[in-house]
């Protein structure tokens, strides 16, 4: 199923338990705006290359839009356009005032230089510098993209608008970023994962987990599982995937993927599995926290783990949704589970726009009580109603945004 048809279906099961009328639907489902910019470079050999850009705003009653921006090969409109819709609910979910938008660029970022890739996001940020800014569209980093292009993306917007950090989050510390917004992901998983197996009165210790993806939110998601004491047993990248029933030696595979270029390829203690494999281990909490569309109607039946937390956006489709509730296997979906990101940005513009520098333990502090407090939310809510984590995650959201669409006015 393509990406947008799958957030839609989410919204819509939702939205029925909600009665939400066919045209406020309407409204909140079609994006407010889609952009497509053509990006030509000089590539380093002296080639041209002609790249595509996208910038899908998709709702903005609750505050300026926000979402990361996303280099990957397979970026299209779709995508694009069901990530910004993911954003709204997510920042609605765990109630920063702001609402959703996401880039991207369809751009293998590996297999470019750091001049080609600095070219392309300058390219990028002249196509839509107008329409991004601190209080209307403030991007961040997401799959292929670091602090390193957000600094790119300040510098070339401040070209046009003068001094203004906040128009963007994920900034190195010395651009006026924050400690702490590079693991704010996947403490974040970490700290809906404790919250989580809690109420299902499980132990850390005792809990085996598989965790696909070891970029910015698995490895950092992987870091802090391991120092509150999980059995990682398995963890994939996109060169393959690793096993070891004793558990995985993560500080050493921590350190191995920073000395190969971020890649777990070549990682020689413990053994070699498929990613295939990887989701149909035998343990108890899986993360996918890599691409979306990961578990499918084709592999939701072989899932063993009892729990899933979707630090990646849109790791499942629909169809296998509904096969893993009715298999009674708890997902913690995407709009929660992986907006530890998106609430740490929020306090680098909160901080950007105050000049006012907090400290590393406030920034944790203050992350492990919003996600608290929204996750507390969404498990009452879903007790409530006797819907899934998904569908209550959902309610939540669409509520807020409705009540902000509706108290703007339409005149
Ligand atoms: P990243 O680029 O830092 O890392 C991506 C990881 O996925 C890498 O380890 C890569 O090797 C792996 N991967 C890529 N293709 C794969 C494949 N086919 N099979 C297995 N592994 C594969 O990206 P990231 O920022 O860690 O983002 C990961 C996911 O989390 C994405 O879905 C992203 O949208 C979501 N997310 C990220 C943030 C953030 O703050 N970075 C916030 C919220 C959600």
């Amino acid at each position: 199923m393509k990406a947008h048809a799958a957030v839609r279906l989410y919204f819509d099961r939702a939205a029925d338990r909600l009665d939400l009328a066919p045209a406020l639907r309407r409204l909140l489902i079609i994006p407010k705006r889609e952009v497509q910019v053509q990006i030509p470079v000089e590539m380093d050999d002296g080639r041209l290359e002609t790249f595509i850009g996208y910038r899908v705003q998709h709702d903005d009653s609750r505050g300026p839009m926000k979402g990361g921006l996303r280099y990957h090969h397979e970026v299209d409109l779709d995508e694009v356009r069901a990530l910004a819709t993911l954003m709204t609910w997510k920042t609605a979910v765990v109630d920063l005032p702001y609402g959703g938008a996401k880039g991207g660029i369809a751009i293998d970022p590996k297999k470019l230089s750091a001049k080609e890739l600095e070219r392309i996001t300058r390219k990028f940020t002249d196509q839509i510098h107008d329409i991004i800014g601190p209080h209307e569209d403030i991007p961040a980093p997401d799959m292929g993209t670091s602090s390193r292009e957000m600094a790119w993306i300040r510098n070339q917007w401040e070209k046009y608008h003068g001094f203004g950090p906040a128009v963007i989050t994920g900034k190195p510390v010395e651009h006026y970023g924050v400690e702490g917004r590079e693991e704010a992901t996947g403490r974040g998983v970490g700290i809906l994962a404790y919250k989580l197996l809690g109420h299902l009165n499980r132990k850390p210790n005792q809990t085996r987990v598989a965790l696909q993806g070891f970029g910015n939110v698995g490895s950092h998601a992987a870091k802090f599982l391991h120092e509150s004491e999980y059995k990682i047993v398995a963890v994939g990248d996109h060169t393959g995937a690793y096993f070891r029933r004793e558990g995985l030696d993560i500080p050493k595979m921590l350190k191995y993927s920073l000395a190969n270029k971020g890649m777990l390829q070549g990682y020689t203690d413990a053994d070699r599995i498929t990613n295939d494999q990887l989701l149909e281990l035998e343990c108890e909490l899986l993360i996918p926290a890599a691409l979306g569309g990961v578990i499918t109607a084709k592999n939701a039946e072989r899932i063993k783990a009892p729990i899933i937390i979707e630090a990646a956006n849109a790791p499942t489709d629909p169809d296998a949704d509904a096969i893993l509730e009715e298999r009674g296997i708890k997902v913690l979906p995407d709009i929660l589970a992986n907006a530890g990101g998106v609430t740490v940005s929020y306090f680098e513009w909160v901080q950007n726009l105050q000049f006012y520098k907090w400290g590393l333990n406030r920034v944790r502090q203050e992350l492990d009580s919003v996600l608290s407090r929204a996750f507390d939310a969404v498990w009452q809510e879903a007790n409530t109603q006797r819907c899934s984590l998904r569908t209550a995650a959902y309610m939540i959201a669409i509520r807020r945004v409705k009540a902000a669409t509706e108290l703007a006015g339409l005149g």
